[in-house]
């Protein structure tokens, strides 16, 4: 509590003129019009939107690291158990609308600027977005990171900084999809503070060495580089406590190479330095597909080997012996991508700190716990033993004792059991060999979970079934996935947010979601459901001038609005939604004009990326751009279907579509959904759930009501026969649904753009149709068909639906999948900063 240096009031009196104190809008427009002329070095009446924008995010962070500095001083003060949420991805979006939310300021800070001559949206709409990830993935560690700093766990989240995110989509004139790079980095990033002096060494090849008689090793020679830190501070809603994401990007250990310098060779002394930096130059792109490329493995370990030394650093200024790491220190992997740091911690245990093997395995399999996010093969890690051996031959060896023991034990358990060790192996024998990531997470680990109930279930009965029988049934966990209702209704939806705040008379459902049930009866009340359904097609509105801008289609906003907004990939079955539309279409130019009459208009909305390398996937883009094209220019439909592909989905995108949304489209097979969490933010702005009893969807429905959802299709006990039949017994489209066939002949015939384009997309559902859209085909078209009858006969009824889903999503709120991690998994306390807000 001394002052280590200077003179005391000087400091004092500084400091206190730092504080920010209920600023009005006077003095947050100061504060804006000082970073314009200093920290951008602009005079001020030469001030465009761009530069508004800039200058007023510096002034939100400069209010945000206030309390990041109170929290890191708070938790340095009271050491409490810390958790470290690892993900590859961090999907945030934009940041200056959510952070003067959760600062309470939006007002005052629309009031400021609109004194200084700007419009808040339109500044809101300069920023760019963080794209650190591919989808549901990174979108839910955003949503963690909020919550946890809500909630005032004390967390920090870790990941990477790639200086290109997310490719940017852009659709062709023949319905492409063409990628670009997203140089997010190009305009200086206000919301990150570049810590140039937290850099930590890593190293890939090199040799090993074995120190006689002990555990030891000595890894030298390879390559060297750095991993430089970058801060993202995250405030928590009316909280002091701010959280942070700590952001890698590799640097050269030196800026060249002096030898060929010296050689006179100056062009090859900079290339080595640009072969480091290629580490974190660009996101992979893709979605639950695992590639297998060295670079990517690179990016992994040099995120867990700084982030762990990070950790550590912090840890052994406690001054408490290794053996304490537990308490103190609990980190979450997102998936396997980060379970690298399961050897890594290992190795700097023995080989730095000289544990023995024995006490560092104690310590490190009560660190770690790890979430699985998906049962489907083509997304398991898997890393060849030859790339690992070069780039980690440390951690190869580390692994190899891991798994020595581990073998041990399940010999020791069933004996004789060769079949079974063989299945659980870390190490899958073959050749060439590889490292079964998900099982050295697995073993290395305390607890394990799902991401949904069904998805949980599915785990431990197929990928896993051999662990439960190892480590028993109590290892595992299931914490369902949810979202910020922050960021997915107060700040995509404030007029929702609004209505809810004046019929309960407060803000308090913000923090519990739960609170949204005592306006159940609300869906009774006539005046509630007109104030309701005023402002979903003022959303709706808000969605159809987007539509107008940007694709030059009109839309009807008393159409149903359905939406699928994802991901392109085979088992999220985009095809079967655009197989229906192209079904709806045959229907109306067939119908009569009384038969026209029946017919419910549909507005169908599309958006999401396929993976660059994905060609079935990009097809499908292709054929809903076509389609797209035909319905919409074709004078027979009128305004009884309209077609939209939203180029560049985005989380900005997602917070325009979502409370647009009347119908919420969930249709992937049975057992491959692990979770979703669009399903989630859709239904809490009161969209129907169409979809299967698949992932979330199922305690959505739950949730929900009876009769709330339409659900339809195979499920998950099902497939497995059905995929059997499909594969071994083939029967021909015809027979397995002659609606089906209908709209492949006309695909076929060039209704659509030559026909042929389409053949090898088509194939995968005349042969082996491994993902069932055949089969379900008939059942779709009835659960559409039974909403379609739900929204012509009577709307008050939707109306009423649609009020009960959304107030009854409170458990799909990411507070309470944090307090599920934090009570049943990670065994921390909050730790809230003092003081007024
Ligand atoms: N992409 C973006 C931009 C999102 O905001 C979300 C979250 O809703 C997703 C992908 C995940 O969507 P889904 O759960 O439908 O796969």
């Amino acid at each position: 509590d001394e002052w280590p240096i200077g003179d005391e009031k000087t400091w004092k009196t500084a400091l206190k003129d730092l504080e920010f104190d209920h600023e009005d809008e006077q003095e947050v427009a100061n504060t804006v019009v000082r970073h314009v002329t200093t920290s951008l070095a602009r005079q001020a009446y030469n001030m465009d939107a761009i530069a508004a924008y800039q200058a007023t995010a510096l002034s939100v962070r400069d209010r945000l690291l206030e309390r990041w500095n109170e929290t890191a001083l708070h938790h340095t003060k009271k050491a409490p158990k810390r958790v470290y949420y690892l993900s590859i991805e961090w999907l945030i979006g934009r940041s200056l609308d959510n952070a003067v939310l959760n600062l309470g300021m939006r007002n005052t800070y629309e009031g400021a600027t609109q004194k200084l001559g700007f419009n808040f949206e339109d500044l809101l709409n300069e920023e760019r977005d963080a794209g650190l990830g591919n989808g549901g993935l990174g979108r839910l560690a955003a949503c963690y990171i909020d919550s946890m700093a809500t909630l005032n766990i004390p967390g920090w989240g870790y990941g990477l900084r790639y200086n290109y995110g997310i490719f940017k989509q852009l659709i062709s004139n023949s319905g492409e999809q063409l990628e670009a790079p997203d140089p997010w980095l190009d305009r200086e990033n206000p919301w990150e503070i570049g810590r140039l002096d937290v850099a930590y060494p890593i190293r890939f090849y090199g040799r090993v060495e074995s120190v006689p008689n002990s555990d030891k090793a000595v890894w030298t020679g390879g390559m060297e580089c750095l991993a430089v830190a970058y801060d993202t501070p995250i405030p928590g809603f009316a909280t002091k406590n701010c959280a942070n994401i700590r952001l890698w990007s590799a640097k050269p250990v030196q800026g060249f190479d002096l030898n060929s310098f010296n050689a006179g060779n100056y062009e090859a002394s900079v290339a080595a330095s640009s072969e480091v930096e290629n580490i974190t130059r660009v996101l992979y792109p893709n979605d639950n597909m695992y590639a297998g490329k060295k670079l990517r493995i690179m990016q992994q370990y040099l995120w867990v080997s700084a982030s762990l030394q990070d950790i550590l650093r912090r840890f052994t200024k406690l001054d408490v012996p290794w053996s304490a790491l537990p308490d103190y220190v609990c980190i979450q992997m997102n998936d396997t991508h980060p379970t690298l740091a399961i050897p890594e911690l290992m190795r700097i245990l023995i080989d730095e700190e000289e544990l023995s093997y024995e006490d560092a395995w104690k310590i490190t399999t009560k660190v770690f716990a790890y979430t699985n996010h998906t049962v489907l093969p083509e997304a398991l890690e898997r890393w060849q033993i030859d790339l690992f051996e070069s780039l980690l031959p440390r951690h190869l060896q580390i692994i190899y004792r891991i798994n020595y023991d581990f073998m041990q034990a399940v010999a020791k358990r069933w004996p004789g059991d060769m079949d079974r060790m063989r299945r659980m192996s870390i190490i899958e024998e073959g050749t060439p060999k590889y490292v079964r990531m998900a099982y050295l997470a697995i073993v290395g680990s305390f607890k394990v979970n799902g991401v949904a109930e069904l998805h949980s279930q599915l785990l431990q009965a197929t990928i896993f079934k051999d662990f439960v029988e190892f480590k028993g049934r109590d290892f595992f966990t299931n914490v369902t996935n949810g979202i910020t209702p922050r960021r997915w209704l107060l700040q995509c939806n404030p007029q929702l947010a609004a209505l809810i705040t004046h019929t309960l008379g407060n803000d308090h459902w913000l923090t519990h979601l739960t609170a949204l049930k005592q306006l159940l009866p609300m869906a009774e009340r006539e005046e509630f459901r007109k104030a309701f359904t005023s402002i979903k097609l003022e959303n709706k509105q808000r969605l159809a001038d987007l539509v107008e801008a940007e694709l030059g289609v009109t839309l009807d906003i008393e159409s149903i609005f359905m939406t699928q907004i994802k991901r392109l990939h085979e088992y999220k079955r985009q095809t079967l939604n655009l197989f229906a539309v192209i079904y709806r279409y045959l229907r109306i130019k067939k119908a009569s004009p009384e038969e026209r009459k029946k017919i419910t208009k549909h507005t169908s909305i599309f958006a999401g990326k396929a993976a660059p390398g994905y060609y079935v996937a990009k097809l499908v883009i292709r054929l809903i751009n076509n389609v797209a094209k035909v319905v919409n220019n074709d004078p027979d439909v009128e305004d009884l279907l309209k077609v939209v592909f939203i180029p560049d989905y985005s989380v900005s995108i997602a917070e325009v579509l979502v409370p647009a949304s009347d119908v919420s489209v969930q249709i992937s097979t049975a057992g491959t959904e692990a979770s979703g969490t669009s399903n989630m933010k859709l239904a809490l702005n009161g969209a129907l759930l169409l979809g299967t009893v698949d992932g979330a969807n199922v305690e959505i429905a739950e949730d929900a009501g009876e009769d709330q959802s339409f659900l339809f299709g195979h499920l998950t006990e099902q497939v497995e026969g059905v995929r059997f039949t499909n594969s071994y017994q083939p029967t021909p489209l015809e027979q397995r649904s002659s609606e089906l066939a209908e709209v492949f002949k006309a695909v076929e015939s060039g209704t659509f753009g030559e026909g042929s384009t389409y053949d090898s997309l088509l194939k995968t559902v005349y042969e082996h149709d491994y993902y069932l859209v055949s089969n379900d085909f008939g059942s779709y078209l009835a659960a559409e068909k039974l909403m379609d009858e739900t929204y012509d006969n009577n709307r008050t009824e939707w109306t009423k639906k649609s009020i009960v889903t959304a107030f009854n999503m409170g458990d799909f709120s990411s507070d309470r999948s944090v307090q599920d991690y934090a009570d049943g998994i990670w065994s921390v306390e909050p730790c809230e900063v003092p003081g007024n807000l």
